[in-house]
């Protein structure tokens, strides 16, 4: 008999999630009503949002119900249908979460894609999915990058990171990486074609802020921020004049357990007549398959490339959860399940 292995919210982290946060538990296979259907998880999106979702505090989202599955986008194939528009076998992306078998409402989230010209459906969590895209749309709508710009960008090796470096390297700018440790440094001027990259571990905001200084003398253009604290603070202090910020993420404070730290160098702003926006991928689902067929292009022209970190099976799914906290993930982090 089949079932379904979810892993549950048990309870809000305080600062670092810990295995106690959660319980995996086997249910029924879940039966669709009329207008519903159920999908089978093939692959589930590990992302750092994850994270605030499991907070109770004001958000774009509400907070994970505890007792429920941990939120999380996924790509699977529908199991069985009382749906007129969703037939056996479809494949599908949708916001549902980490569990083997998803009960999805009429009405969701969940769409149709077409896998038949990617090499493997996860693409629609990574290249094509929220993270490419993210990484296409507020790099290209958000902070118009012209040729001879210069764009720094934090988590640079990243999901986000990688495909925004690529993505401003294809619109002729210049590109200062910034990651964790040596060996992710190399992965970006040997993988993602940034012109420099930047190790900020064990380094001062103050240090990395002359690093920054000697890789672009002029100031950046863009900054591209998925980090925060001490790597925001030693970015705003090299804004070109009429700088772009976009603010796409702060991993370094969700695990906080004091709260959030904020950005000490705001004045810069004002100083550089600079500009700084936050962005939520969410607002583009409408423009999704805009997105995703330009960077199907670049990837079938071998002008970018994207790196999946693969774990398999449900019961891996804290320990997995946890490699984009410790930096231990090697490009999108993707849960596979059987
Ligand atoms: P990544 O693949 O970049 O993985 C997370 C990486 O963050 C780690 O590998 C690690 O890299 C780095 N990191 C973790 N903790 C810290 C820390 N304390 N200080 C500095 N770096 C740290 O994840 P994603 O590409 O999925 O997400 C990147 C960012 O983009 C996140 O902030 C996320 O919230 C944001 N995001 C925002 C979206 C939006 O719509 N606004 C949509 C999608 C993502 P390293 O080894 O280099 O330290």
């Amino acid at each position: 008999m089949m079932t379904n292995r979810r892993f549950l919210l048990a309870r809000r982290p305080r600062g670092q999630p810990v295995p106690e946060d959660f319980s995996l538990v086997t249910a029924p296979v879940p039966q669709p009503a009329d207008g519903s259907f159920v999908v089978r998880n093939r692959f589930v999106s590990l992302d750092p949002a994850q994270r605030g979702w499991m907070d109770d505090a004001p958000s774009y989202m509400p907070p994970i119900t505890l007792g429920d599955p941990v939120r999380a986008t996924t790509v699977g194939q529908v199991h069985s249908s009382k749906n007129p528009d969703f037939a056996v076998g479809d494949w599908v992306m949708g916001l549902n979460g980490i569990e083997e078998f998803s009960l999805v409402a009429a009405g969701g989230f969940t769409q149709k894609i077409d896998v038949s010209n990617t090499p493997t459906p996860s693409y629609f969590l990574s290249a094509m999915g929220a993270v490419g895209l993210t990484g296409y749309f507020a790099l290209i709508d958000v902070g118009k990058p012209q040729p001879g710009e210069t764009v720094l960008v934090s988590g640079a090796a990243g999901a986000v990171g990688s495909a925004v470096g690529q993505i401003a390297k294809i619109k002729g700018c210049r590109t200062i990486g910034i990651a964790g440790g040596p060996a992710k440094c190399k992965r970006l001027t040997d993988d993602y074609r940034f012109d420099v990259s930047i190790d900020y571990r064990g380094k001062s905001a103050e240090a990395l802020a002359a690093e920054i200084a000697a890789a672009a003398p002029k100031g950046v253009d863009i900054v591209f921020e998925n980090v925060g604290g001490d790597v925001l603070d030693a970015a705003l202090m090299n804004l070109a004049p009429k700088a772009r910020v976009i603010l796409c993420g702060l991993i370094s404070e969700y695990n906080s357990p004091d709260g959030k730290v904020g950005a000490r160098n705001l004045w810069q702003l004002i100083v550089k007549r600079a500009t700084m926006h936050g962005f939520l991928i969410m607002d583009y689902v409408p423009r999704f398959a805009e997105g995703g067929a330009q960077i199907a292009r670049w990837l079938s022209e071998g002008r970018m490339r994207i790196d999946e970190d693969i774990v398999d099976g449900i019961e891996n799914a804290y320990g997995a959860f946890m490699k984009l906290f410790s930096g231990a993930n090697q490009g999108k982090l993707i849960l596979r399940l059987p």
